[in-house]
């Protein structure tokens, strides 16, 4: 019988000891919230940190790509998908914990961060209100420094603890971390395992207040019954990038089955049968007419994956 070449990741992936879910040429499309993007050539949910220093070391012997992903929700993959493998945090990093005495949440990278927003409601504690109604991991909001133009998860952070396959476990306190409008200081090959959010004692009327306010705003703004990846651009210093967008008379604007929304002038929406390509073109368009028209270079908010 001929002898059978399997690579060291494959090899490691149908182990069972392996502690994670593999899936094969999975299709992003399941996996972001635009719900597009081709196959990852594998998609792998890792459920211990064993299973993801594992697998993390398994591809860089092998120069395979690789990337951490949280609920892709600020992430455009290309239709002919990604040649290298996909991890999502599973099991071990879905916890969250209350420190009433400390007042501080200590959550999991793969926990969704409504979980923990709604946990702070549940307590009346403030200081995550900003968060309600923003889709995404605890991961992926730390990565991104999520929340509003003047509110950033960032400002909550007492503690990050993140996986390097160079410098193994590190806890960094939350000044340690360069927190700026939706940019971080996190290298590509950390992953963000766990981190500590501080909140504060306040009245459960006070934060309903707020939550249903920021709500209330989403619905109101936001073309939330379509696909997107929220606000696609970041907006330039003093200048908002819908507004840019909106003065170009660009709302409505649509590259086949991807549109400029007209609720919302930085979002642009899947109609359905939108294509990842279609998305990027419009994205590309739009920066082309606003650079022309104000001088501006919009720096796109959403991470791009698999594009050459
Ligand atoms: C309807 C809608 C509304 C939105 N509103 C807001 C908003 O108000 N404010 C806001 O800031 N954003 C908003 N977003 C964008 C998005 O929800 C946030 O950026 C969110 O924090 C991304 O989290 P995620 O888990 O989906 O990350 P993903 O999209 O999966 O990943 C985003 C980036 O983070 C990296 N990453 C993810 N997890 C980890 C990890 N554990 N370790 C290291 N890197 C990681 C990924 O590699 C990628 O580069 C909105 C999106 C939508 C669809």
């Amino acid at each position: 019988m001929a002898a059978q070449h399997t690579s060291g990741l494959q090899a490691l992936l149908v182990s069972s000891g392996f502690e994670g879910e593999v899936y094969a040429h999975e299709p992003m499309a399941r996996h972001t919230s635009y719900h597009l993007g081709g196959p990852a050539r594998f998609f792998v949910q890792v459920a211990s940190l064993r299973a993801l220093s594992a697998l993390i070391e398994a591809c860089r012997d092998e120069q395979e790509p690789w990337l951490v992903i949280g609920k892709g929700s600020n992430l455009l993959v290309a239709d002919s998908g990604f040649e290298g493998v996909v991890i999502t945090l599973g099991h071990d990093f879905k916890f969250c914990r209350f420190d009433e005495d400390a007042l501080r949440f200590v959550a999991g990278a793969g926990l969704s961060l409504a979980h923990v927003v709604q946990d702070a409601f549940k307590r009346g504690v403030a200081g995550l209100e900003f968060a309600v109604g923003t889709p995404g991991t605890v991961g992926g909001a730390v990565r991104m420094n999520a929340g509003s133009r003047d509110e950033w998860i960032g400002s909550r952070v007492v503690s990050v603890t993140v996986y390097s396959p160079t410098q193994g476990l590190k806890r960094l306190a939350g000044s340690q971390i360069a927190w700026s409008y939706r940019e971080t200081g996190f290298s590509d090959e950390e992953v963000i395992l766990e981190c500590e959010l501080a909140v504060e004692a306040s009245l459960p009327a006070y934060v309903r207040g707020r939550m249903e306010g920021v709500l209330a705003r989403r619905k109101r703004t936001q073309p939330l019954q379509y696909p997107s990846c929220g606000s696609v651009f970041k907006n330039p210093p003093a200048r908002s990038a819908g507004a840019l967008i909106d003065g170009l008379g660009l709302k409505g604007l649509r590259h086949g089955g991807a549109m400029v929304s007209p609720l919302h002038a930085n979002f642009i929406v899947n109609m359905g049968n939108a294509r990842a390509a279609d998305v990027y073109g419009l994205i590309r368009h739009v920066q082309t007419k606003v650079k022309e028209a104000y001088g501006i270079e919009l720096q796109p908010e959403v991470k791009f994956l698999g594009f050459a």
